[in-house]
């Protein structure tokens, strides 16, 4: 027979992500609600490791819903990384008299998770919550859209000023592994180029289009480039190849940077982080574990812990193909 959950624990890791907070206080209400005991773990695995808790009622997350950030803390912990200290994790967790743990991360906290669990038999839920969206077995994951948002809102006012001076602006956006943010941002901003880890669409393409735009009448234009893009250049590298083939152009480069997690989550993102919130409680309440909730079809699922690491979320090509189109 399965042990009765009695509290739980939450905790947040990796790179902080809009939401985060919205997840936290839906786990705690959820566990309020189902006369659980919740207690939250600072800085991920770290609080994990040195047992540093607080206990959260339902009232402790009051007005957090609003919030970026994370008011557990995060952080990245090698200790965790070393059976030694997940040994360590495991025994504060018992003194804690934690049953269960809801992991509020991305990929490499689920690795973590995953293990914790196969070591233990520890029964653990995880939320993706990482603005990358590179989570296999959801669209989207905490934090995501906030990002896009903030990242369009840059984008529109750097246009403002583009097309005022006639200049060629290479905006850098978070994505060292996945095109999402760039390709996403790309597209809603209207960029004329949109540059991505996961297609070498090569210098020489990117060159024609821009002087095909120049031909076209366009004086201004804009390029997304992920931090991660395959031309093998970094965004600085990219706009002086330009400034030498194409000397007509004014060209500048803006970095956006770490604008693009925090600030208040977007309306989606705060529901999402209910949702899921929500629902890794009621899937441990019912024993179940080693899995990970998410959105698929807008309905909310559970995925293998392992398999939502190792899994690929792709990107959707066709918006390539629709940025060429609409970028005319
Ligand atoms: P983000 O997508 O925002 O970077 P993440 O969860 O992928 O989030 P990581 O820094 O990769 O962030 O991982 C967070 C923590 O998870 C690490 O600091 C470490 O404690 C734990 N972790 C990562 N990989 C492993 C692993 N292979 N074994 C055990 N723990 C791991």
């Amino acid at each position: 027979m399965q042990k009765k959950i009695k509290t739980i624990g939450v905790l947040t890791s990796g790179g902080d992500a809009a939401g985060m907070n919205a997840a936290i206080r839906a786990v705690v209400r959820a566990c309020a609600y189902y006369n659980v005991a919740c207690k939250g773990f600072y800085r991920g695995f770290e609080g994990l490791i040195e047992g540093d808790f607080v206990n959260l009622s339902a009232r402790s997350v009051n007005n957090i819903i609003q919030k970026g950030g994370t008011i557990l803390k995060t952080a990245r912990s090698d200790a965790f990384k070393t059976k030694e200290g997940r040994k360590q994790a495991y025994s504060k967790l018992i003194a804690a008299k934690i049953d269960a743990l809801v992991i509020i991360g991305g990929d490499g906290s689920f690795t973590g998770g995953t293990l914790f669990f196969k070591e233990f038999d520890f029964p653990v839920v995880g939320i993706p919550g990482t603005i990358d969206n590179d989570i296999f077995g959801t669209t989207h994951t905490l934090g995501y859209d906030t990002a896009l948002n903030t990242a369009i809102d840059a984008i529109d006012k750097i246009r403002d000023t583009a097309s005022s001076h006639n200049r060629l602006f290479f905006v850098e956006v978070m994505g060292r592994d996945a095109g999402f943010i760039a390709l996403n941002a790309g597209v809603g901003a209207g960029a004329e180029e949109i540059l991505i880890p996961e297609e070498n669409l090569g210098l020489e393409r990117m060159l024609e289009s821009l002087k095909r735009s120049k031909r076209s009448g366009k004086s201004s234009s804009i390029v997304v480039v992920s931090e991660g893009d395959k031309t093998g250049k970094n965004v600085y590298e990219l706009a002086d190849y330009v400034k030498e083939n194409m000397p007509e152009y004014d060209v500048r480069v803006t970095v956006l940077g770490h604008i693009q997690r925090g600030g208040s989550p977007s309306c989606f993102d705060r529901v999402l982080a209910s949702r899921l919130g929500v629902k890794a409680v009621e899937l441990l309440l019912d024993n179940k574990s080693n899995i990970m909730v998410g959105l698929l079809d807008n309905k909310v699922v559970s995925t293998n812990l392992e398999k939502a690491v190792k899994g690929k979320h792709s990107i959707n090509k066709e918006l390539l193909r629709i940025s060429d189109i609409i970028t005319t």
